[in-house]
């Protein structure tokens, strides 16, 4: 098992599914036509973003129409949060967020802040849960966007949208999420959710990297962040990345299956990753909630020594695995959404994510709970915080 790679990373990206590969591949070669030309060559073109459009669309229940394709989810969600902020400014100022979203959406907010508008941070419970009633207090008469993230990247924790929604329904604020980790993995429509914005990206769940699309409903008023040619429908310009958008679509008509199929068997494997663990290592705690939790996402704080170490030393056992988010590794600040939960920093300092996907087998997950216990006993003999 030793030279072989055991990806346990899923929640950072996804292999490209070889479907999804085959899908996109004419688009890179004789399929090359920019789908806004007008002659035979760019109609292949336009009909492939034409139906992947409708695949992600089949997927979120929307219609075709409310689907915006952009560069990624990151994108996403800065042209959900500045587009409304930048459209309905005259009407209000006021931004409701939460303190564990991704950054994509804590650093837009952010920077809403610098151009005056009034954010609220609000906090989560110990395991990782926004209130309904938080939102509902935090409402004011200048709100004009609400912004919760479906699934959180690091934990799992699921929100409590549905209820947010109905409480939001008969007010005139708009309701955006993140569900760059549920979208393909979880069933439900943008009714279910009684969202007016929802982001997505393509490469959490198997397709290219580069690629994500932002639900909007119809008659939502948002500004643009790319002025050019006017692509999709005025919402963003920039000729369209045809492969990625077909990439996209693809993963998402496939995930019909993973969601059937897939998330049951990944369930399995993370809960006898996490019983391992639990009886292997002592001073171990599980973050996120029990049942409102994404079934391939593990993440654990293990006592006295640094999350960084683990990975240094999983790795040189071939196993791929995660301390906190990707895009905060390189920094050596504990997690926001760790902290946000409570959970003190030196504890934060020693979490690992371990987040589930297809290739993964029971053999990887026992071989993971064989060697862990070694690599964490090695690195508590070193630690001066860790008595025997
Ligand atoms: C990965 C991720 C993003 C960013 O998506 P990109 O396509 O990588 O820009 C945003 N939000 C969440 C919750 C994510 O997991």
């Amino acid at each position: 098992m030793e030279d072989e790679i055991i990806y346990l990373d899923h929640n950072a990206t996804t292999p490209v599914d070889p479907r999804v590969k085959e899908e996109m591949l004419p688009y890179l070669g004789e399929e090359y036509g920019n789908p806004s030309s007008l002659y035979r060559l760019a109609r292949g073109a336009s009909q492939a973003v034409d139906r992947a459009r409708e695949q992600v669309a089949g997927v979120l229940g929307c219609k075709p129409e409310e689907v915006i394709f952009t560069g990624c989810g990151t994108e996403a969600d800065n042209l959900a949060i500045k587009g409304v902020g930048m459209a309905l400014r005259s009407k209000g100022n006021h931004i409701i967020t939460s303190e564990i979203e991704h950054h994509a959406v804590l650093k837009a907010c952010e920077w809403m802040e610098k151009q005056g508008f009034d954010v609220t941070y609000l906090g989560v419970d110990e395991y990782g849960r926004v209130s309904p009633e938080d939102v509902k207090s935090a409402l004011r008469d200048e709100t004009i966007l609400v912004s919760i993230m479906h699934a959180n990247n690091e934990v799992g924790t699921i929100q409590p949208l549905e209820e947010i929604g109905r409480l939001l329904a008969d007010r005139d604020v708009y309701f955006h999420t993140d569900a760059v980790q549920t979208f393909g993995k979880r069933s439900y429509s943008v009714d279910d959710l009684g969202v007016d914005l929802l982001s997505l990206s393509a490469h959490k769940i198997y397709g290219p990297k580069g690629v994500g699309a932002l639900y909007l409903r119809r008659g939502t008023k948002i500004e643009t962040l790319l002025h050019g040619g006017g692509h999709e429908n005025n919402r963003r310009s920039g000729t369209e990345n045809v492969a990625g958008i077909v990439g996209l679509g693809k993963a998402a008509q496939l995930s019909e299956q993973y969601i059937e199929e897939e998330a049951g068997r990944l369930k399995k494997l993370r809960d006898r990753l996490e019983e391992g663990i639990l009886e292997s290592i002592d001073e171990v705690t599980v973050n996120g909630h029990k049942d409102h939790r994404m079934e391939h996402t593990l993440s654990v704080c293990v006592r006295f020594i640094e999350g960084e170490s683990m990975l240094l030393h999983l790795d040189s056992k071939g196993v791929a695995a995660s301390s906190g988010s990707a895009c905060t590794s390189g920094t050596l600040d504990p997690s926001h959404v760790l902290l946000a939960m409570g959970i003190p920093a030196e504890v934060a300092h020693g979490s690992l994510r371990l987040s589930l996907g297809r290739s993964n087998t029971r053999e990887q997950i026992d071989y993971v709970v064989e060697i862990l216990p070694e690599i964490v006993q090695r690195l508590r003999d070193m630690s001066p915080l860790y008595k025997k």
